[in-house]
């Protein structure tokens, strides 16, 4: 599931529910805590576990997202692997 509650951490504050924008979350009246109603629903743009302040929500993103990631990664490791300019180089010398 991408998303789980700790709910021994959990304090009802009610943020995630009220901010999902997916509308993951159901509440739980008989506990007074919200539950994940609709896991499938999540896009994981991460809001509910930024407005968790107890820090109860455990968000695991799907294989599918790390490659998606890792393929982004790979397409830039030419630009990010540039040599950087060596102090005292002339280059910087001349830069003022
Ligand atoms: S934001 Fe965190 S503490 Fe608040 S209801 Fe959701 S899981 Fe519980
Ligand atoms: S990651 Fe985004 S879409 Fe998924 S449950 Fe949290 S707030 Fe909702």
């Amino acid at each position: 599931m991408a998303i789980a509650i700790n709910h021994h951490r959990c304090t009802g504050c009610r943020a995630c529910y009220d901010e999902c924008p997916a509308d993951v979350f159901a509440w739980d009246a008989a506990t007074d805590l919200p539950i994940v109603a609709y896991p499938d629903e999540c896009w994981h743009c991460g809001i509910c576990s930024m407005e968790c302040d107890e820090k109860a929500l455990i968000h695991t993103l799907p294989p599918q997202c790390w490659n998606d990631i890792n393929k982004r990664y790979v397409a830039n490791l030419g630009r990010m692997s540039q040599p950087k300019q060596a102090p005292g180089s002339a280059e910087e010398e001349t830069g003022g």
